[in-house]
């Protein structure tokens, strides 16, 4: 047997007690400081039967924004989206800051009629947050930090969905500058979704008899397939769902929840976007009458998305936005947009463009 194998050499040994083990006890430390340095006060209680009053039907909340620090260069997703966007409607005085709804976080019973417990359970893991968000280097993280930085912002976004839904039973529209996490479903997280808003919009209105025959308009540039699996067979959900088909998911199960599914080609441009959707929605309209519409706007169709790998202009995102208000405001039927996917800087400029066109052509605000 070699035993000098089995020496180890000493200054090895140096390195591992004299700079490793320091180094990772101060990143630990770090961490933990973090962890306490992004605490916020705790969320006021989501209160879903308000009267909106003074109010304008835009759900926005600083604490929708992701503290990423460093992090966010890792990752596509522009985490102060939200922020921006409600800047730049501020700064077109569009709307007043104290016309915003704030959003609060929905308790845990609110969110267990879209999702089992065992589920909502694992999001305390950062193992299950940094797969589902596709940041690795997260799992390492204390579970206190990866709440605060990614599980925190998902849960006021979700609570806004949800008020952005009871607002637009009052209005007939509403906007949440956040939300449409269409790739998670009752039981399972992807594809920086972590919870199933849409499902729960659904499942909230229909519990509490605000409407039962419910259409899911997702235009994101990916396939809805969190919600597609959690309605899949519900006569009572109508789903059109146009999405690039080369591109993830790619999800052959989901599909069969798909009413109307425009499939698109990979680089497909405005002309021949506009036109397939146009189509679409005018067949969904035909075989279904809904009493509530979600409209899922993801701006990944952009060209120039990582992603989404489509070549929609800003001008077409504005035209498709245009779109579905117009069938739903001409049918009048209470529309909730929400933003979902979108992964470039300048993704926030379009949106609020997109909302202010929606305000100039329709002036419903
Ligand atoms: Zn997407």
């Amino acid at each position: 047997m070699d035993y000098k194998s089995l020496i180890i050499n000493k200054s090895a040994l140096k390195r591992i007690f004299y700079i490793y083990i320091p180094l990772a006890a101060a990143i630990y430390f770090l961490l933990l400081g973090a962890a306490w340095l992004t605490d916020k006060p705790p969320s006021p209680p989501l209160a879903l039967e308000q009267s909106f009053d003074g109010k304008l039907p835009i759900v926005y909340d600083e604490n929708y924004n992701m503290g990423f620090f460093c992090l966010e260069n890792l990752h596509h997703f522009d985490t102060a989206k939200y922020r921006k966007i409600h800047d730049a409607l501020v700064a077109a005085q569009a709307v007043k800051p104290e016309q915003f709804i704030p959003a609060a976080i929905p308790d845990r019973k609110m969110l267990e009629i879209a999702q089992t417990p065992e589920y909502l359970d694992s999001l305390s893991s950062s193992v299950t947050l940094a797969r589902i968000i596709e940041v690795n280097v997260l799992k390492f993280f204390p579970s206190h930090l990866s709440n605060n930085l990614i599980l925190q912002p998902m849960l006021y976004q979700t609570g806004g969905s949800l008020l952005a839904a009871r607002a637009a039973l009052k209005s007939g529209w509403a906007i949440n500058l956040g939300g449409g996490f269409h790739h998670a479903a009752r039981d399972k997280g992807e594809g920086f979704c972590a919870l199933a808003d849409i499902s729960l919009i659904v499942k909230y209105l229909r519990q509490e008899k605000l409407a039962q025959k419910i259409m899911i308009v997702d235009f994101d540039a990916h396939q809805g397939n969190g919600f597609g699996r959690d309605f899949t067979g519900d006569s009572d959900v109508f789903i059109v769902d146009a999405y690039n088909k080369d591109v993830y998911p790619k999800d052959s199960d989901a599909k069969r929840g798909i009413d109307v599914a425009v499939e698109l080609d990979a680089f497909t441009g405005d002309t021949e976007y506009l036109q397939k959707l146009r189509k679409g929605l005018d067949r969904a309209f035909a075989e279904f009458t809904p009493d509530f519409i979600i409209y899922n706007a993801g701006t990944d169709i952009l060209a120039g998305d990582p992603l989404g790998a489509l070549d929609i202009s800003p001008k077409g995102v504005a035209a498709r936005d245009e779109l579905v208000f117009g069938k739903a405001l001409d049918a009048k039927i209470p529309v909730v947009m929400l933003l979902s996917g979108g992964y470039q800087k300048t993704n926030a400029q379009v949106i609020s463009d997109s909302i202010l066109n929606l305000k100039d052509k329709f002036k419903i605000f």
